[in-house]
């Protein structure tokens, strides 16, 4: 096996003796996120010489803990751990890491639903208990279809495929707070309006959160998830280049070619890139990839002094149906007086507020708004527009009608060299769980690849 440089396509002589043909490398990974790293330690356990190329100048993606001055933290990514991800809990014990216990967003009584300008505890809203019933009875039926197997054995899986959950709300035919609500609610959980969800991603993904019960969003990792990502990359040391961007990749002669011309060659590649950056570097990816929707936004984080909303009788829990979306205390059990709230901005009108230079300033003044006295409290701010970021243009996949059936297939197979990896690929699509099990399956893939 070779070594873990670098090969400018000029300078190395082949085995063969072929001038400009770049060394063999064994492995080369792109993308230091969860998935690149858990394949890249698991190859390099079992004893194989691996690459991994990042072109961020720190590891961990999607997964990325701001740090506030007095030790506070709030995630700019990846925040809630449910009590199925059995992958992600197995690594933070392995590095020793404790969980933190989610508190908020539990109690209708100091959770808000903010409509027409006035924002009021969800128990006031006479008609939303009923309704919400008769949605979550409505994902539930479509969970029962998809199972707990692989998406595209649920039952009807193309009928599921083709409607969306627009249609399933239009005949629900709900409350006005209702669909504001449940409005919110499918916007923060697939970034997307339900236009653009298929009733068999909804099926899906309700299946997998009914798999933790009340373990649902119950966890994050005690002073930043990403600790995950930095306890596998120091097992990984020199291995990972960071600053490194792929521009273009050959699948089938196992090239890959980086923003200063340099170009590796490996028998293997993993390749873990979401798929929006994918396409931009993989000139012919099946256009049942190209196709497949992508979650837009991002978030801010604002911290301030006190808790302010506590002296309201709130959590600082409040779905909204204003174009900054949600919010929540990101440091609830968190020691400190202050406190950091988190706005999760969504599908198009989220997406298009948070990458306005002004974002951070409109939606302190809507914090304002709804917990009078908060503006003379903020402080440090983190701001992360996703969208925009260009080595992910979007938050996670979210398959949208006629998407899913189509692009499943060509997620799992084989292109000549190169195996793909990431969330995307996997039955946790859309959660560090699935990234994780996408490095680790991609990785065995390798391993059995080479058993003659
Ligand atoms: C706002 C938001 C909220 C989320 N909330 C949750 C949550 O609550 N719970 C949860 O479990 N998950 C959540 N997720 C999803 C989770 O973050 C992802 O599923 C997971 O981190 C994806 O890991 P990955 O390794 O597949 O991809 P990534 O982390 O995106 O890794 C891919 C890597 O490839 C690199 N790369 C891209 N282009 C190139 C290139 N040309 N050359 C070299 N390198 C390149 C990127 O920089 C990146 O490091 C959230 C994500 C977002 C954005």
């Amino acid at each position: 096996m070779s070594g873990t440089g670098v090969d400018h396509p000029t300078s190395h002589t082949s085995a063969a003796g072929d001038i400009n043909e770049p060394a063999e490398l064994d492995v080369v990974v792109i993308g230091a996120g969860l998935a690149g790293l858990r394949a890249a330690t698991a190859l390099t356990e079992a004893g194989r010489d691996v690459i991994v190329v990042e072109s961020r100048d720190r590891v961990g993606g999607r997964v990325w803990s701001h740090a506030f001055d007095d030790g506070q933290w709030a995630e700019r990514g990846a925040e809630f751990i449910d009590a199925a991800h059995t992958e992600v809990l197995a690594l933070a014990a392995e590095l020793g890491l404790s969980t933190a216990t989610v508190l908020i967003g539990r109690d209708d009584r100091t959770s808000l639903l903010d409509v027409g300008g006035r924002p009021a505890p969800l128990t006031l809203h006479h008609s939303l208990a009923g309704d919400l019933a008769r949605w979550q009875a409505a994902l539930d039926g479509l969970a029962d279809r998809v199972g707990t197997g692989d998406p595209v054995d649920a039952i009807g899986a193309e009928e599921l495929d083709d409607a969306t959950l627009a249609d399933l709300l239009r005949r629900l035919d709900l409350g006005v707070m209702a669909r504001v609500a449940i409005g919110r609610d499918v916007r923060t959980e697939y970034m997307v309006g339900p236009e653009q969800v298929s009733q068999l991603m909804a099926g899906w993904m309700t299946s997998l959160h009914r798999s933790s019960g009340e373990g649902y969003e119950s966890m994050r990792i005690e002073r930043g998830n990403d600790q995950l990502a930095n306890g596998l990359a120091d097992r990984l040391g020199q291995r990972i280049q960071l600053g490194r961007s792929v521009t273009s990749i050959d699948p089938e002669a196992g090239l890959v070619t980086l923003t200063n011309g340099a170009v590796l060659r490996a028998r293997h590649l993993i390749v873990t890139l979401p798929l929006p950056a994918l396409g931009r570097v993989w000139a012919a990816m099946p256009a049942e990839l190209a196709a497949v929707g992508y979650g837009i936004g991002g978030k801010v984080s604002v911290q301030f002094s006190r808790r302010i909303w506590n002296d309201y009788g709130r959590d600082g829990s409040v779905r909204s149906e204003r174009a900054w979306g949600e919010l929540w205390e990101a440091t609830d059990g968190q020691n400190g007086d202050a406190g950091v709230l988190t706005a999760l901005l969504s599908s198009n009108d989220g997406a298009a507020l948070v990458a306005l230079p002004d974002t951070v300033g409109r939606i302190v003044d809507e914090i304002e708004r709804i917990f009078p006295g908060a503006k003379g409290l903020a402080g440090q701010r983190a701001r992360t527009d996703w969208t925009n970021d260009h080595a992910s243009l979007g938050t996670y996949a979210t398959f949208g009608p006629g998407q899913l059936l189509k692009a499943w297939p060509c997620l799992q197979r084989r292109y000549g060299r190169m195996v793909l990896a990431g969330e995307h690929t996997d039955r946790w699509a859309g959660y560090m769980e699935g990234a994780l099990r996408s490095g680790a399956r991609a990785a065995a893939h390798v391993l059995r690849q080479d058993i003659v």
